[in-house]
């Protein structure tokens, strides 16, 4: 009896489906210029959309937190944890996005999964769109509560759902910006249900932080809806360039999560380090909100520039998904593209649904006219499109 043979088949299957894994190794920054398995490429798959993470003002602020208190938290956040730097981070992040409070886990992944958990139990149901991210799926699972599923951004879909279920209390949750489509969740319509039948709303906004609403506020602002969401999630590992998520809401609402989220309890607090470049970068998304209009021009370029190959492309986000459907073919158009020297990942089920597998392009507000013109070509060319013009 081999006990490694399930593991080791699962492998194979995998292998034979084209949906094996594995890293990518960069030997530079991950900017728009990177170095990937000792090959320079143009980097059209990152997600520090606003290119923070070697911002000198932020890259300086980290360092002299480093040089203060050292690297390592040395305890969680309920004994030795919180640092100056981590409460200062919390009131940004608080007042960055209109609430009375904030907290800060070790994660986006932490913050979904703590607080989710946290806010429904057995006996409660959550309301959850079918493309929200994993995260939030692995929360849903932890609280034993009545999962529901509801279709994509489909309002009509969750109200017949709700209704079916009349009296129960719960949580409706989704993802802002849906991180392998780009879209944006139906913010008005979901909110609305939340109020009237008495559920808890929650929106993720790992990809709409720095991104959507004039200023990068998020969804709440791309709707001018302000203060609507219960529970506001997000991260500060993809605009915001540094580690960690958070939750922001009403003071009552943080207390209890730091009484009750497990996974802020039991886990060592984020170094003083990581947290001081989400500070300084989130700062500096308010001292300088035209990095959040060049992101949006960027992405307006990028789609009229893809739209001239006949390449249909919209989006009000950073992502914008080519869904090419079957993994093989995916695979093969992200190393056409390497060869040509732009990396844009290739994403596959099971973070998307089989037979939808896509290029999943991120931009930056970095990324120049001229990089993003020859990724619109060279898109076109191993998509098999006519580039001459
Ligand atoms: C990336 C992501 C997370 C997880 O955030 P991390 O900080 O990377 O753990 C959660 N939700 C969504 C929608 C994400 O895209």
């Amino acid at each position: 009896m081999d006990k490694w043979s399930g593991l080791r088949r699962q492998l194979r299957e995998l292998e034979g489906q084209d949906l094996l894994r594995h890293m990518t190794v960069f030997d530079s920054p991950r900017d728009g210029r990177a170095v990937a398995e000792g090959a320079p490429v143009r980097l059209f798959s990152s997600n520090s959309y606003l290119d923070l993470g070697r911002e000198p003002a932020v890259t300086a602020f980290a360092a002299e937190i480093l040089e203060r208190y050292g690297v390592g938290a040395g305890g969680s956040r309920l004994t030795t944890g919180t640092t100056r730097v981590h409460t200062l981070l919390e009131e940004t992040i608080a007042a960055f996005k209109g609430r009375e409070a904030a907290l800060v886990f070790h994660a986006g992944y932490m913050a979904n999964v703590g607080a989710i958990s946290a806010l429904a139990g057995p006996g409660d149901v959550i309301y959850s769109d079918a493309l929200n991210h994993a995260s939030i799926i692995d929360g849903c699972r932890l609280s034993r509560a009545e999962v529901v599923v509801y279709r994509h951004n489909d309002m009509d879909d969750l109200e017949r759902k709700i209704l079916a279920r009349p009296g129960r209390g719960g949580l409706i949750v989704s993802d802002g910006v849906f991180s392998m489509d780009g879209d944006i969740v139906d913010l008005p319509r979901l909110t609305w249900l939340a109020d009237r039948h008495g559920l808890l709303s929650m929106i993720d906004e790992a990809h709409a932080t720095g991104v959507v609403g004039a200023t990068g506020r998020g969804t709440e602002e791309y709707y001018h809806m302000e203060g609507s969401v219960d529970v506001l999630m997000g991260t500060l590992s993809k605009a915001v360039g540094s580690e960690g998520g958070f939750v922001c809401g009403s003071a009552e609402l943080i207390q209890y999560l730091i009484n009750k989220a497990r996974s802020f309890i039991f886990s060592t607090a984020l170094s003083p380090v990581t947290v001081a470049a989400g500070l300084r970068g989130l700062q500096k998304i308010q001292e300088e909100p035209q990095r959040v209009a060049q992101l949006r021009d960027n992405m307006a370029f990028l789609c009229r520039e893809l739209g001239r190959y006949g390449i249909p492309a919209q989006s009000d986000s950073a992502i914008l998904p080519i869904v090419v459907g079957e993994e093989k073919k995916a695979m093969a158009a992200m190393e056409a593209l390497k060869e040509r020297g732009y990396y844009v990942s290739a994403i596959r089920y099971p973070t998307v649904a089989r037979g939808s597998a896509r290029l999943r392009v991120a931009l930056m507000s970095s990324h120049t006219r001229d990089e993003l013109a020859g990724l619109a070509q060279a898109l076109a060319c191993v998509l098999g499109r006519n580039t001459e013009r």
